[in-house]
């Protein structure tokens, strides 16, 4: 709830300051962005770029960075007591706090410690208060529904000159009056006009482990890369996705799928490259020049080749996989680039996922990559309630057929609230309410990103998930023996024992009695394929 100063604010029907002793010069008026497990952060960075240049005072916080492999480690409520006194030190007016669905609890905690000792507003954004408004503001005092860059700038300059904030598009407010539903603003149309995220070490620092440190970019990017976006939006609507639901949120307000012009990006790159220690650029687009607009990529890869020549990663869907485009993209420094899969089952995708890519198209894509000379990654989802042996099965099958090497990130189908897919596993049974990411906060529990063999499974994702990593690589198995290996009785009790042969296979191949321990693997894989169930 609103403090009294800031329900002066949204209850007088004043347009003037309510109260002339109040801030209203925007430099006297602080803000304190929080970031929760996300040190490089595009957005937050991006929001205190947008903030900086309208003249406010803006210091971003960087709570925690992320464990290997993208997982997150809990905090201490020591850790979370510090945070809430390192945001107190900076006098906030107002604190911004991107919350992701796993975060609610934590953003929860953060903001009462926050409201129990300074009267700043305290609004969040992100995701999960875009999909739940109403359960977020049982916490904060505002929420911010989709992009934020507009909203957050005009609600602080009205806030410092003591304006009424409760007509901010893309702002839900709590009141005494109850809550104020404001619409959504229109999609931000020319990304060209939002500012560069702010690089740079000034008023941003990383909490970690009760102490507080300036946050260099070159340090985060030597632990996380550079992320990079070229657009926003997806043109897919995939049910297990962020896409498929905000998609409809947007419905009827400007095009979903927006890209910058070339000159925008380079111009961001250059910048990085001339001020950081760049050596490798990851374009975290959704799908990477998914508009199809070949005047836009030869533009690209021109300027790109000559004016930054760094290598570079990006997305595909094989819905949109070009040769001509890969081609082009590979001679301005491609190497490396990652398409979803998900399950090698039509009948999932399509059906469940809504992804309508055909094999024979995944098969093209890979083809197209790896002729091409660039390594390449698919995602798998794991843990898929909806997915039998048989689906696995044709996901196996699938993987076999693509060019190897490759690599195979098993990911855990992580059920976030309001999903279509979610929603679907929740009417059939298949998962609870407890299973829904607000709730479950599988991502502290579980390595759901974990690309790598992953211990923790239940015994049959652990299975399928090893066979689908032998898959994706050269090994002394044949492709029949490892389908077989499927079948095997004893793997599927004790799948653990295949999990450490992948996990230990570089160590052992490179013993010098490599043979010898070869001959004998061999025949105990030989003899649990054979152990045939189905
Ligand atoms: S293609 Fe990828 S980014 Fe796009 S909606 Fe599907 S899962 Fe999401």
């Amino acid at each position: 709830m609103l403090n009294q100063e800031n329900i002066d604010v949204l209850s007088s029907a004043k347009t003037m300051p309510v109260n002339a002793n109040k801030q209203n010069d925007s430099a006297k008026f602080n803000i304190v962005l929080v970031s929760l497990y996300n040190t490089e952060s595009y957005s937050v960075r991006t929001l205190h770029a947008a903030l900086a240049k309208a003249g406010f005072n803006v210091t971003t916080l960087f709570f925690k960075e992320r464990g290997p492999n993208n997982t997150y480690n809990k905090c201490s409520p020591r850790e979370i007591e510090f945070l809430a006194e390192q945001i107190i030190h900076f006098d906030p007016a107002m604190v911004g706090i991107s919350v992701m669905s796993a975060f609610f609890e934590l953003a929860s905690e953060i903001t009462k410690k926050i409201k129990m000792q300074s009267p700043a507003l305290v609004l969040w954004g992100g995701i999960h208060p875009t999909i739940r408004p109403d359960q977020c503001l049982s916490v904060a005092d505002a929420v911010c529904l989709g992009e934020g860059e507009k909203a957050i700038v005009e609600l602080a300059e009205k806030a410092s000159r003591g304006y009424k904030i409760d007509d901010i598009k893309n702002l839900w407010v709590k009141t005494e009056q109850g809550i104020l539903k404001n619409d959504l603003n229109s999609l931000i149309p020319n990304l060209d006009s939002i500012p560069f995220p702010d690089y740079s070490v000034n008023n941003k620092y990383i909490i970690e482990d009760s102490g507080i440190t300036p946050c260099d970019y070159d340090q985060v990017m030597s632990k996380f890369g550079m992320n990079f976006m070229t657009s926003r939006g997806c043109p897919f609507s995939c049910t297990y996705c962020v896409n498929g639901i905000l998609r409809k949120i947007y419905k009827n307000k400007g095009s979903y799928v927006r890209q910058r012009s070339v000159d925008n990006v380079i111009n961001e790159l250059d910048y990085l490259k001339k001020n950081f220690n760049l050596a490798h650029i990851r374009f975290e687009d959704d799908v990477f020049a998914c508009n199809f607009n070949f005047d836009w990529i030869d533009e690209f890869c021109e300027k790109y080749k000559k004016m930054i020549n760094l290598p570079f990663s990006c997305y595909f869907h094989p819905k949109t996989t070009d040769e001509r485009m890969v081609k082009l993209l590979k001679d301005a420094g491609l190497t490396h680039v990652s398409f979803g899969i998900q399950s090698g089952s039509e009948k999932i995708r399509h059906s469940y996922f809504k992804r309508f890519d055909t094999n024979q198209e995944i098969i093209k894509t890979a083809n197209i990559i790896a002729q091409s000379g660039i390594s390449y990654s698919c995602d798998i989802l794991m843990e898929n309630p909806l997915e039998k042996n048989e689906d696995r099965r044709e996901t196996l099958s699938l993987l076999l057929q693509l060019p190897k090497p490759f690599f195979v990130n098993t990911h855990t189908l992580t059920h976030f609230p309001e999903y279509e897919l979610t929603n679907c596993l929740l009417a059939n049974k298949l998962i609870s309410e407890d299973d829904v990411e607000d709730v479950r906060k599988e991502s502290f529990e579980h390595n759901r990103w974990n690309p790598y063999l992953d211990a923790s499974r239940d015994p049959t994702n652990m299975l399928w998930s090893c066979l689908y990593h032998l898959a994706s690589k050269k090994s002394f198995l044949s492709d029949k023996k490892i389908v077989q290996l499927s079948h095997s009785r004893i793997l599927r009790r004790f799948p653990v024992f295949l999990l450490l042969l992948l996990k230990y296979w570089p160590a052992l191949s490179s013993l010098k009695s490599w043979t010898g321990i070869k001959s004998f693997l061999y025949r105990v894989i030989k003899k649990c394929s054979q152990k045939i169930k189905c």
